[in-house]
């Protein structure tokens, strides 16, 4: 399988878009076909890890990861992905879990996957391999997590000081020597300029290999396709109907996926976008105009993008707004509406949503009951709860248990280096390990 870039550069395989992360013109990598794949080739598939070995095995045609693909989804899907029912009746709703990983977010598993392809890819090099990721909060645990004591990789992610919530800090800081947690005296979009300056200047690079692991690396989609198969598949054998999805969505990697999984012909109904007040896509929706703007702070913060760059995939595959409308749809959900449908998903269903998932089950509410009744629906839920207990605690008026994993890595030991944000800081940081 060859794979080439949004705006026309390749192919490349699947072994360099995974090395490369964005293209060379500045667009995403995309596969140049959809396996189209029947449901009778997934009897036999049980698990996610399962139905992944069937559903990747022609994404990986050709790459030097083939043959260790079924030992890489066994790395991979190393935690539960339950699929929870909270209502019955003439239609069902359910929950898709995703925050069963090592730091309680669903990006653990496309970082997971990254991880161990990389690893494969990489790791044997005598040169270690840098890998520079910028965050606001989630990513950079997930990637840090997934390459913690990864031989022949070193990981550096910045984050800006003062901006990350406590519980987010210590998960940007907790790893073994080949993390470097870089605490820049400066905001997010400081620390992704200095990664961009980093990448670019020459020596630096040619000194640290640099490579990237932001959610635009196809090697990070490609995974989540698998959890939408999986929980499609058990749905659809149980209840002989293809779910609808609701996801929450920021920069539209993880919907992507779904629509991908939707596209190799797995039973999936409608998908809709669940966003908080970055309000980008539901314009686009409307008005059939991609007008990108700086982003909104919001109760939901891993989604405040004002330019989801994965839009470049889905208009590329699927088509322009008015084609996505006959299939996808989306609906903003403001903060005093997020605050609301916490307190709603713990009344109506017993369960505690993060601000996160509590667009999706907001968004559910919006369909009203003839919506509701059409289709079976499954929201995903794609955060713990427990890792935005400032926001949900006083809401539901008591403590979220922290789940062990993140009780782990919140009793270690912390460490961080200070920079300013500039390049000199950088590189004496990285040169000192
Ligand atoms: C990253 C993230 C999202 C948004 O996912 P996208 O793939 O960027 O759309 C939603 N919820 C949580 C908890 C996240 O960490």
């Amino acid at each position: 399988m060859q794979y080439f870039s949004t705006r026309g550069a390749g192919p490349v395989s699947f072994d360099d878009a995974l090395r490369q992360g964005i293209a060379s013109d500045g667009g995403l990598y995309l596969p140049e076909s959809l396996a189209e794949m029947s449901h009778d080739e997934f009897s036999y598939a049980e698990s996610p890890a399962d139905v992944a070995a069937i559903l990747l095995r022609p994404y990986l045609q050709g790459s030097a990861l083939a043959t260790s693909l079924d030992e890489i989804l066994t790395e991979t899907f190393c935690f539960p992905i339950p699929l929870r029912l909270l209502r019955t009746g003439e239609s069902s709703f359910s929950m898709l879990e995703l925050f069963h990983g090592p730091t309680a977010a669903f990006k653990d598993v496309g970082a997971g996957f990254l991880a161990a392809c990389l690893t494969r890819l990489e790791g044997s090099v005598d040169a270690p391999l840098t890998i520079l990721v910028a965050t606001s909060g989630d990513t950079g645990g997930a990637v840090a997590a997934a390459f913690d004591q990864r031989p022949g990789i070193r990981v550096a992610v910045l984050f800006p000081e003062g901006r990350v919530s406590a519980r987010q800090e210590l998960q940007l800081t907790c790893w073994s020597d080949n993390v470097l947690s870089l605490k820049v005296a400066g905001s997010f979009d400081d620390c992704q300029s200095l990664v961009k300056a980093a990448m670019a200047d020459k020596a630096l690079a040619s000194q640290h290999r640099f490579s990237s692991a932001n959610s635009i690396n196809i090697g990070r989609l490609l995974p989540q396709c698998c959890y939408y198969a999986s929980a499609s598949l058990e749905h659809f054998r149980q209840h002989g109907r293809k779910p609808g999805f609701i996801i929450p969505s920021g920069n539209l990697g993880n919907a992507f996926a779904c629509l991908l999984a939707r596209g190799m012909g797995l039973p999936i109904g409608p998908v809709f976008f669940a966003t908080n007040a970055n309000r980008t896509i539901a314009d686009y929706f409307k008005t059939a105009r991609w007008e990108p703007r700086a982003s909104i702070a919001t109760l939901a913060s891993a989604m405040d993008v004002g330019d989801p760059s994965n839009m470049e995939r889905v208009t590329k595959l699927f088509g322009n707004a008015e084609s996505l409308q006959q299939s996808t749809d989306v609906l903003s959900v403001s903060d005093s509406q997020i605050r609301n449908s916490i307190v709603a998903d713990f009344n109506e269903f017993g369960t505690i949503t993060c601000p996160h998932t509590a667009t999706a089950t907001q968004v559910y509410r919006m369909l009203g009951e003839s919506k509701q009744r059409e289709h079976d629906w499954i929201a995903v839920a794609t955060a713990h709860p427990a890792k935005f207990e400032t926001i949900v605690e006083p809401l539901v008026n008591r403590s979220v248990p922290l789940p062990v994993e993140l009780a782990a890595i919140l009793s270690r030991p912390s460490r961080a280096t200070e920079i300013r944000p500039d390049l000199a800081s950088l590189a004496e940081a990285l040169e000192g390990q």
